[in-house]
């Protein structure tokens, strides 16, 4: 059985396309958080048990399933979410691939190796070895309900780790599709469970004794976790929001950056942590750059029916945020060139281009997760620079530039950026993913990733007796001397 039992009451997750019902879930109460955390427990030793091989077979068996069963996950995601099928498609097909990484890589990342132990302790051998932490608690957003939670929960795994993960509430049905494909290749214990509810279900987890807990979702509710956390010094990884910049160079290939920057910023109706929201251009390419985002918007649309590109925004309450985002910008003498006041609607948002927005305005400042682009003129890349900086967010970034897309792209102060494409990182499995600031702090992904589940542990044997014995209370004057004299020669020449 991999479901927590349950007892109590439970709610419903809806289509936010037609509000159908799609599942009923339990709401977990602590002590069923608890108990699950408790079973985990158990199930993370024999886990851990199965070292690196065994683990990684039953995580590349786990991937076959994912991979064969793809598109009936997708149509959960799609059932919860409302985004379109390609779209759910492809988070699960980069999420296979992560799982796949963190399987094969995680033996070479975490297994034992030794280190140089100097001269003073040249009689030991010195090893380090990542050990798993034990069970690890997830807690996950709704926008990318399979890509995003897997870069902590295929890791965790991959490093030993029990897991209980708590979905969004609005894509509970995604969750529990995981949970049970990961049981059919690990029957015997409970490696990987689920708790279900709403921000008390995930608030009660912090407090439930796990080893560490991986946080997805905004840096308001990041702020709860890490409270949360403090009480028992559980250690946190908060991968938050963002408000990622994409800076336009006047050598850029502008058609590619402007039909970038669309599906950057609208895709996923905009509901993308390192989705494009603002863009900075060169003033020698604006014009062309802006008119060619203009006729790429043009053609997108948002809808339920299969022609539409995007689909609704899945959490009802963001609309009002992308509205007043969208009126604040236009009162304050923004003008949209596509989409506008009336983009928002009951359920969907047309695409939005707006230009001419002043910076201190909230289309620019706050995360609107929503298909809108604000794009601005600048007179150099240093000014873009020192634009897309000026953010309490440090996600990702991305840089159009045939000469000096390295340079800007390593002085954007972001967790990852992509030159000449968008969201590029999150598709390389070794790359690491997270932010700063306000965005966050940690890493999913990557040798980072896998780090992040697991604890150092550093041995040192002593191979033989040194002529020098620093660690006894029989120590004598001449062997101190004799140190010193060492150690002078060794490091006391650099003035
Ligand atoms: P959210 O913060 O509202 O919820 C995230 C999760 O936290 C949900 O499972 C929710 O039930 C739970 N939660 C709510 N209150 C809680 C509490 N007090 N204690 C414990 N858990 C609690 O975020 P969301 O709306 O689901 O997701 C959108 C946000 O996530 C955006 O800001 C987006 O940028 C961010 N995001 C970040 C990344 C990243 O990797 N950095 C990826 C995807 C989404």
């Amino acid at each position: 059985m991999t479901a927590v039992e349950a007892k109590q009451d439970t709610f419903d997750s809806l289509n936010p396309a037609t509000d159908e019902l799609v599942g009923s879930h339990p709401i977990h109460t602590a002590d069923d958080v608890a108990a699950a955390v408790a079973r985990a427990r158990d199930a993370a030793d024999w886990w851990a048990g199965l070292g690196f091989a065994g683990r990684a077979d039953r995580l590349q068996r786990w991937k076959g399933v994912l991979t064969r069963r793809a598109a009936q996950l997708a149509e959960v995601v799609h059932a919860e979410t409302g985004k379109p099928h390609a779209d759910a498609m492809l988070e699960i097909i980069l999420a296979i691939d992560h799982t796949s990484w963190a399987a094969k890589n995680a033996s070479k990342v975490l297994g034992r190796k030794r280190r140089p132990a100097g001269l003073l302790m040249s009689n030991h051998a010195a090893t380090v070895e990542f050990l798993p932490l034990g069970v690890v608690g997830v807690i996950g957003p709704w926008n990318y309900p399979v890509f995003t939670p897997m870069g902590s929960i295929a890791y965790a795994l991959a490093a030993g780790n029990a897991v209980v993960f708590k979905p969004s509430e609005y894509t509970p049905g995604v969750g529990r599709w995981l949970v049970d494909s990961f049981a059919e290749v690990v029957p015997e214990r409970l490696v990987f469970q689920q708790v279900t509810g709403f921000g008390e279900t995930g608030a009660a987890l912090c407090r439930a004794g796990v080893d560490k807990l991986a946080f997805t979702g905004s840096p308001a509710t990041g702020k709860k976790i890490m409270a949360a956390c403090a009480e028992t010094l559980t250690p946190v990884l908060i991968e938050a929001g963002g408000k990622d910049a994409l800076l336009v160079d006047v050598d850029a290939d502008v058609e590619a950056a402007a039909d970038a920057a669309v599906w950057g910023g609208m895709s996923n109706a905009g509901q993308t942590c390192v989705g494009v929201e603002r863009v900075y251009v060169h003033e020698k390419v604006y014009d062309s750059f802006v008119a060619k985002v203009v006729e790429v918007a043009k053609d997108v649309r948002a809808g339920a029916d299969a022609g539409a590109q995007i689909g609704p925004i899945t959490m009802p309450g963001q609309l009002k945020i992308i509205q007043r985002h969208i009126a604040d910008a236009l009162a304050r003498g923004g003008r949209a060139l596509v989409g506008g006041a009336d983009a928002v609607g009951e359920r969907f948002v047309q695409p939005t281009v707006l230009v001419d927005v002043p910076e201190d305005s909230a289309a620019v400042r706050e995360e609107t997760f929503g298909p809108t682009l604000t794009i601005a003129k600048v007179a150099d890349m240093d000014e873009a620079v020192e634009k897309a900086n000026d953010s309490r967010y440090g996600l990702a970034a991305a840089v159009f530039s045939k000469r000096r897309g390295m340079e800007l792209a390593r002085r954007l102060r972001s967790g990852m950026t992509s030159i000449n494409g968008v969201i590029s990182f999150a598709g390389i499995p070794s790359l690491p993913f997270g932010g700063v600031g306000e965005s966050g702090f940690g890493r999913i992904h990557g040798q980072e990733g896998l780090k992040e589940f697991a604890r150092p542990k550093a041995i040192a044997r002593q191979r033989f007796k040194a002529p020098l014995v620093l660690t006894t209370f029989s120590r004598t004057a001449k062997t101190d001397a004799t140190v010193a004299k060492l150690v002078t020669l060794l490091h006391g020449k650099r003035r």
